[in-house]
């Protein structure tokens, strides 16, 4: 069956984070301060802004644990709610929609699309491929399509932007893969999956019958992971043009 859609991961794949300044957990209480402003800006709160971040960290952990095994998503609206709701916030002023909102997600610094991605893109949709994102992220779609529109990516995924948080189920699970090309209207045999994570990434590809493309981190990877084989594995995007017409 001929390839008609290529999907990729975001983080990594796309994304390059190798000059991230800073790290998650700095990052994060900064977001979740934001939150915790807009709730205190509407209701006399009895607890400061550190004991939200460590509820919020607190719930996270564990919901982040128990998804090694599970991989159902977590999911930073509920995480964000059900920290308001245990400290004791009332019901009307908890809005999933608003903290989300307030949270202010955008672009790390230091963050941006790897060299080759535009032209790459480009030339996969000139050559009339569908393309797709799939990320294992707890934040909804909607915040990091705040990040593809400032790095001027969203016009090449018009069809589908798939954050496991929005679909329930982290990579590897078969659901996220299916979902996604069920938004884009392929088969799996009709589809290529691209990423840097052999486990979420080319392990759920292939398990759905996708083909499973590798690119393979600057700083190596793998670990006991090594025994899941990519159908093909390359060092930058550049390759993938090439290597998709082979399979054509
Ligand atoms: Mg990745």
């Amino acid at each position: 069956m001929p390839i008609r859609a290529i999907l990729f991961d975001l983080d990594e794949t796309l994304i390059d984070w190798s000059d991230f300044r800073g790290n998650w957990w700095e990052l994060e209480p900064l977001h979740l301060r934001n939150v915790y402003n807009y709730i205190a800006d509407g209701f006399p709160v009895e607890f400061d802004s550190d004991k939200f971040v460590q509820e919020f960290s607190r719930r996270s952990r564990l919901l982040w644990n128990a998804a090694r095994d599970s991989l159902v998503a977590p999911h930073v609206g509920t995480l964000l709610v059900e920290t308001a709701s245990a400290l004791g916030v009332p019901d009307e002023h908890i809005d999933r929609d608003q903290f989300i909102t307030a949270y202010g997600w955008g672009p790390a610094e230091g963050t941006r699309p790897f060299a080759e991605v535009h032209r790459v893109l480009a030339r996969l949709k000139g050559h009339g491929f569908e393309l797709g994102i799939i990320t294992n992220s707890f934040l909804p779609m909607r915040m990091r399509d705040a990040e593809l529109d400032a790095h001027d990516l969203t016009q090449y995924f018009p069809r589908c932007r798939l954050s496991a948080a929005d679909a329930g189920f982290l990579k590897p699970h078969p659901e996220v893969f299916r979902r996604a090309l069920t938004k884009i209207g392929v088969g799996p045999k009709e589809a290529v999956f691209v990423g840097d994570n052999l486990a979420a990434d080319i392990l759920g590809a292939k398990s759905v019958g996708m083909k499973a493309v590798w690119r393979k981190p600057a700083a190596g990877g793998g670990g006991r992971e090594y025994d899941i084989k990519p159908d093909a594995t390359i060092q930058t995007l550049d390759e993938l043009p090439g290597l998709i017409a082979m399979w054509l």
